[in-house]
Parts: C-alpha cells; sequence; structure tokens
C-alpha cells in the first residue's frame, strides 16, 4: 500500500505494484462486505455482531486517521462505482445546486436512521441487511446516470456528512483508487481538497446551513444515542418514540452552544468544527470502548474480550489516552492534508 508522507503527496503516483494491492484489498473488502450482507439475511444473529460489533466499531478511527483508505476500500463505494469502472455510466454531471440538496438529503437521512438502530436495525439482520441491498442498489443505479461520486460518495451517502466532521484532519493521504480520472464531478472534491470541515466542503448556500446544523447537533447526537436505555417491558412504539427523543433533545443542546459559538468565534470556525468532532468522536469511543473491550455488557458484542486479562479501572486509562490522542490528532497538530491525491484530470470531461 503506497501511503505517502505530506511532503511526497503531491508526487505521489499510483505505481504498478500499488494498484494492484489496492485493487486486491478493494476486492477482499468488498467480498467481506457481501459476506456480511448474505450473513444478514440468512444467519442475522452473526450478521448483526460482523456489521455492528466488529465493522462500525472501527470505521470512526479510520475516518480520523485515514478517510481516504476508507473511500478507497468501503464495499458499498466499490459497488456504487462499478458502472464507472466498467464504463456503462452516462457520466451526466450533477448540478451544483442539487448537490447541495443531496448533502441536505444525507444529513437528513443520518439523523433519521441512526435512532432506529435501538429499535429495528441492530435487531433485525434481514431487515437491516435488506436496506442495505436496496440502498446499493439505488447507489448503483445513480452512478449508472450520474458523474463518479456525485450522487453517492460525495452526496447522498449519509455517512458522508460523518467522513467530512472526522476526516478534517487526517493523518495519511493515499491514492485515489475510486475515480480512474477527474472530472471535477463535485465542487470542492473534499477527497483531493487539503484539510477542509464540512464548512468547507459544501459551499452553497443550501448545503452550508446543513453542514452547520450537523456540526452543531452531532456530538450530542452521539450522547444522546448512547443514553437511550429501553426497558424490556416498552411497546415498540413507545421505544422509537424514545429512541429519537433522547438523540434530538440531546442534539438540540449542542446545537445552540454551537450557534453561540459560532457567533463569538466566527473567525475561528475551521478550529471550533475540529473541536465537535473530536467531542463527538471521544463520547463515541468512551461508550463504545467498554463493549468493544468485553468490559461492560455482554462479552458476545466485544471484538476483542480484554476483560480476564486488564482490570475495570483500565478502561479509564483507555477513555483518556483516546480522549488525547483525538484531542492532538484533530486540534493540536498543525499542518492539512487532503483524503487522497487527485487522480488525473480526465481529458473529455
Ligand atoms: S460515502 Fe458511503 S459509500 Fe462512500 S465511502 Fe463513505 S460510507 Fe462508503
Ligand atoms: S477526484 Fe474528481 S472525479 Fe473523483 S470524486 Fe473528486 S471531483 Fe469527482
Amino acid at each position: 500500500m503506497n501511503i505517502s508522507t505530506e511532503k511526497t503527496q503531491e508526487t505521489q503516483q499510483k505505481t504498478p505494484t500499488a494498484k494492484s494491492i489496492w485493487i486486491v484489498i478493494q476486492i477482499a473488502v468488498f467480498a467481506v462486505g457481501v459476506f456480511i450482507l448474505a450473513m444478514l439475511l440468512l444467519q442475522p444473529k452473526l450478521g448483526l455482531i460482523l456489521l455492528w460489533d466488529t465493522l462500525i466499531p472501527i470505521a470512526p478511527l479510520l475516518l480520523i486517521i485515514a478517510p481516504g483508505v476508507w473511500r478507497n476500500i468501503c464495499p458499498l463505494a466499490t459497488f456504487s462505482m462499478l458502472p464507472h469502472q466498467f464504463n456503462i455510466s452516462q457520466r451526466k454531471p450533477l448540478s451544483v445546486e442539487w448537490q447541495a440538496y443531496f448533502f441536505m438529503i444525507a444529513v437528513l437521512l443520518l439523523f433519521l436512521i441512526v435512532p432506529l438502530r435501538h429499535t429495528v436495525l441492530d435487531k433485525y439482520g434481514v431487515v437491516t441487511g435488506i436496506i442495505l441491498l436496496v440502498v446499493a442498489i439505488i447507489s448503483f443505479c445513480l452512478a449508472l446516470i450520474f458523474d463518479w461520486k456525485a450522487t453517492w460518495c460525495s452526496g447522498l451517502c449519509p455517512v458522508y456528512p460523518v467522513e467530512l466532521l472526522y476526516g478534517a484532519r487526517p493523518v495519511l493521504t493515499v491514492p485515489n483508487m475510486q475515480c480512474r480520472t477527474c472530472t471535477n464531478c463535485v465542487v470542492p472534491c473534499r477527497d483531493s481538497k487539503k484539510g477542509c470541515t464540512p464548512l468547507e466542503a459544501v459551499r452553497h448556500k443550501n448545503s452550508r446551513w446543513a453542514a452547520l446544523v450537523f456540526i452543531g447537533c452531532f456530538p450530542g447526537f452521539v450522547f444522546g444515542w448512547f443514553s437511550v436505555s429501553l426497558s424490556p417491558s416498552i411497546s415498540f412504539r413507545m421505544a422509537v418514540f424514545e429512541s429519537y427523543l433522547w438523540s434530538y433533545a440531546a442534539a438540540t443542546v449542542t446545537f445552540i452552544i454551537f450557534s453561540i459559538l459560532y457567533k463569538l468565534f466566527s473567525n475561528q470556525s475551521n478550529l471550533l468544527v475540529r473541536l465537535y468532532a473530536t467531542i463527538a468522536i471521544s463520547i463515541y469511543y468512551w461508550f463504545k470502548l467498554p463493549d468493544i473491550l468485553g468490559l461492560s455488557g455482554s462479552s458476545s458484542h466485544a471484538l476483542l474480550n480484554v476483560s480476564n486479562v486488564v482490570p475495570d479501572w483500565s478502561i479509564w486509562l483507555l477513555r483518556l489516552t483516546f480522549i488525547t490522542l483525538f484531542s492532538y490528532l484533530l486540534l493540536a497538530r498543525s499542518g492539512t492534508k487532503a483524503w487522497t491525491t487527485p487522480p488525473r484530470p480526465a481529458k473529455n470531461p
């Protein structure tokens, strides 16, 4: 894998060997994605563990360190790019205005879908699998018509806003292995643009307010999501209501604080956004680390069960370490990077 330092970023090339290695990794991760989807549909219990307890817990960390790696190997991204790889896409351009609408829809989808994890998506593997399948088909169909990542990977995908937030200051830049050539399908292209936050990545006035709402709400949304504790006897309708209530209430609080800070420190908006990214991911791992390490809840959800190896108090040390790490990576470190090195420009866009 050809991972560059910042100094060599501009000159980084996709050598034939590096390209082959990336393609092998892409195919392998795609196969893993297909396997998880098949398990969700055929062995839902195993599929849910593979998706929510294995893949998802490590994704935020990868987005902080190397969002370009994730964008290169994400199975859904690979699938949605197939019409381009096989040259069967009509490659129509998407207007800047529609790019803005797509970003707004992505934020809306994120806030609508995630609370459903408590009541549906974490419980019913078949439903989760069918939703993923439908999403994959939609992304594929859109790519049959529109150019490169405009409609899905830098458009409608609900994970994209999170990638923009967490990927504000990546550690690694890698070659772009999804776009063969660049047609400027999105403006600006977050894959190729150095170190911008969601605010700079979406410039249209329609998407800018959506970015502000997303950034302001997200830490509270994450906190609210982890604060949901549903009684086993609660009705399904009340469980859904409670799941949304906690997430949205906490999101409103952090959004109000963000709005005030944004007004007071508008000339420091980049730092403010990275602060919110730091808080959001710190909250995520604060709650998630004990599950990942088997130090709380059922050990069947642990990615690496160390409950018999380390004392309980070590979780506090780990949490502190993670917060320090995120603060360093997102706030203290100087210098900016792109997620990926830009592909060569298309000759006939
Ligand atoms: S935007 Fe969506 S499809 Fe694209 S890499 Fe991210 S998660 Fe995968
Ligand atoms: S590198 Fe070019 S083609 Fe690929 S997503 Fe960015 S703008 Fe679109």
